[in-house]
Formats: C-alpha cells, sequence, structure tokens
C-alpha cells in the first residue's frame, strides 16, 4: 500500500523494466523503417515518452486525441477531437494505447488509422484489462495486465489527476 490510499500493481522500477524489453522487440520489427509513433492523449504521453527515448531506431511523434470517459466512466460513444498533423499513407505506425478496457476506443482508431492507407500499423498498449480475453489479439506490444479495477498514475488519471505518479496503481476503496 502507497501513500493516500493508493494499492500499486507495478513500481516505476518494473514499468522501465518492462518498456526496454519492448522496445528490443519493436526495434526488431521495425528495422529500417520510418515509424511514426502514434500516442492516443491524454492517457499514453507518458508511456510514449519512455518508449520512445528507450527505442534505438529513428521515429517520428504524432498524436491524436479520442474522447469516450466521462468522470472515470465510459460514455460508450468515442469522438475523436484532434488528429493526426501528418499523412501515415504507405507508412509504418505504432499505436500507443495506455489501456485496453472495452477495447472501443482501440478499434476506432486501428479503424481510422487503416482509412489512411498507411503500410502497416501496431500496438502498443501499457496496460490491458484482463476480462476482455478476446481483445488481447489486437495488442502487439503489451505492457502488463491488470485486474478489472480502475487504474490510475504512470499517465492515467481520475478525474484529471494522479497522472503524474510515477507508478501504476488503483485507489484503494
Ligand atoms: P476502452 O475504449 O478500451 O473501454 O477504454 C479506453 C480508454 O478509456 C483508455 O485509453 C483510457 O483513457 C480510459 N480507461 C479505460 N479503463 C481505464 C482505467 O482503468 N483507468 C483509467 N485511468 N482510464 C481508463
Amino acid at each position: 500500500m502507497g501513500p493516500n490510499g493508493i494499492k500499486h500493481l507495478y513500481t516505476a522500477e518494473q514499468i522501465q523494466t518492462r518498456i526496454r524489453e519492448l522496445a528490443r522487440e519493436i526495434e526488431r520489427d521495425f528495422q529500417g523503417s520510418d515509424l511514426v509513433v502514434v500516442g492516443v492523449l491524454k492517457g499514453a504521453f507518458v508511456f510514449m515518452a519512455d518508449l520512445v527515448r528507450a527505442l534505438n531506431i529513428p521515429t517520428r511523434c504524432d498524436f491524436l486525441r479520442v474522447q469516450s470517459y466521462d468522470r472515470d466512466r465510459s460514455t460508450g460513444v468515442v469522438r475523436m477531437e484532434f488528429d493526426l498533423t501528418q499523412p501515415i499513407t504507405d507508412t509504418d505506425v505504432l499505436l500507443v494505447e495506455d489501456i485496453v478496457d472495452s477495447g472501443r476506443t482501440l478499434r476506432y482508431l486501428l479503424k481510422h488509422l487503416q482509412s489512411k492507407r498507411p503500410r502497416r500499423v501496431r500496438v502498443a498498449s501499457l496496460l490491458y484489462k484482463e476480462l476482455n480475453p478476446e481483445l488481447r489479439p489486437l495488442i502487439d506490444y503489451l505492457g502488463f495486465t491488470v485486474p478489472n479495477v480502475y487504474v490510475i498514475g504512470y499517465g492515467l488519471d481520475s478525474q484529471g489527476r494522479h497522472r503524474g505518479l510515477p507508478f501504476i496503481g488503483y485507489p484503494k476503496s
């Protein structure tokens, strides 16, 4: 148990170790490629910052933002708030997500990116909720599996707070 009644799931050290492992896999798969790394704001910004710095291959970074959660509850509707700033036609794309929960956001984004005719799209997600095993094959590079709780920290928020926590955890109720 950490400060402020937050139960720790993964420490800062465990996260960095896992990111280095993922980076080695990604480097191997994208050797010689002109890779565009696409972060999904806001939640993925911390993971993406550490991931691109761990990668020993050239990358270009871009971001998009979608909204589907309102006060920690899924609204069920995914809305694009802003899109990429560069074309990705015939380009390799690595989509970087914070967490795949219902998979609605990921499915929406994959469809959206595919419509831009990239060369290939792969998905890196820091977390995935084990409640939805059918979604696991959609994730090419997975950080950790988490139980079905609302997790916070390392980019993930609760009503806008806690994104700066260096670890991943959940509020103890
Ligand atoms: P999905 O569309 O897969 O249900 O949800 C994806 C988005 O919802 C994530 O990118 C994240 O922003 C938010 N989300 C889903 N589950 C959690 C959670 O446990 N904690 C936090 N902080 N955000 C979550």
